[in-house]
């Protein structure tokens, strides 16, 4: 029987009495490639961050690695690369080399860390100070620190905003590696729809509460997400996901 690593019981979240998601209940099991996809301001972050603890869930339940939220202490083996990079206080006297470090607990061979420079284009960086850097260049190491770890679970939330086409695809390509080889399960929150449509086995479409859940297939077919993309939409999705299926 598959793990569930993360999971939801009608989880329901407001701010400042606005709800922004109800009744939400999904599981994600142990190998998973999940992709989150819905409009702006549909709770896609919040959903995130409700279920890594950083915002306390008002009502229902979520369980990391089979445990109950509250008493979960296993953080490490999770990766998170948020939305904004906010919470990066970029003053901080820290080279790239540091902070992707700080990522890798006692996991990542030497081989690995410079591996994953190298695929995000940091090498080159990697004596520089953080705050040096561009928004893209900080992004990168941040991704970097993420993917240091191995982590069991990578949740990516709309990770490749400021990146240039060569390592956006070089970043995928790992993501599709490290699901693919390795059994680290990912959850993808984008708005790339090419992308969506070659890496992720299963989707959810979310707006305050889930439209769909299901595999990628079925989102392909599904009367409703017919109504949200167009059907010509839903047609470059799917071929893409045949072509790299082929
Ligand atoms: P998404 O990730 O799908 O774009 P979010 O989860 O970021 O959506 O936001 C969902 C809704 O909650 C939006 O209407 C947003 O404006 C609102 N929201 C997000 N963060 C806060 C906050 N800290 N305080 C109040 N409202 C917020």
């Amino acid at each position: 029987m598959p793990v569930n690593l993360i999971s939801t019981e009608d989880l329901s979240f407001c701010y400042n009495g606005t709800e922004v998601l109800r009744n939400i209940s999904f599981a994600v099991k142990k190998g998973d490639y999940l992709g989150i996809v819905g409009p702006n301001g549909s709770g896609k972050s919040t959903l995130i961050k409700n279920i890594l603890g950083i915002l306390q869930p008002q009502k229902g339940s979520v369980y990391v690695f089979g445990e109950p939220l509250a008493s979960f202490r296993q953080w490490a083996k999770i990766g998170y690369l948020p939305q904004r990079l906010s919470a990066l206080n970029t003053y901080f006297p820290c080279t790239v080399k540091e902070i992707v470090n700080l990522g890798s607990g006692a996991k990542a061979s030497m081989q690995n860390f410079d591996n994953i420079l190298r695929l995000m284009g940091i090498e080159h960086l990697s004596s520089r100070l953080i705050g040096e850097l561009s928004y893209g260049e900080q992004q990168r190491t941040m991704l970097a620190r993420a993917l240091t770890g191995n982590p069991d679970l990578l949740i990516l939330d709309e990770p490749t905003a400021a990146l240039d086409p060569e390592t956006r695809e070089n970043f995928y390509s790992l993501t599709h590696e490290l699901n693919h080889n390795q059994g680290t399960t990912i959850i993808l929150i984008t708005h790339d729809t090419g992308v969506i449509g070659k890496y992720a086995r299963q989707m959810i479409y979310l707006d305050k509460k889930i439209i769909f859940s299901g595999t990628f297939e079925d989102f392909c077919t599904s009367p409703e997400m017919t109504g949200f993309f167009g059907s010509g939409t839903q047609h470059i999705i799917c071929h893409q996901h045949d072509r790299s299926n082929a």
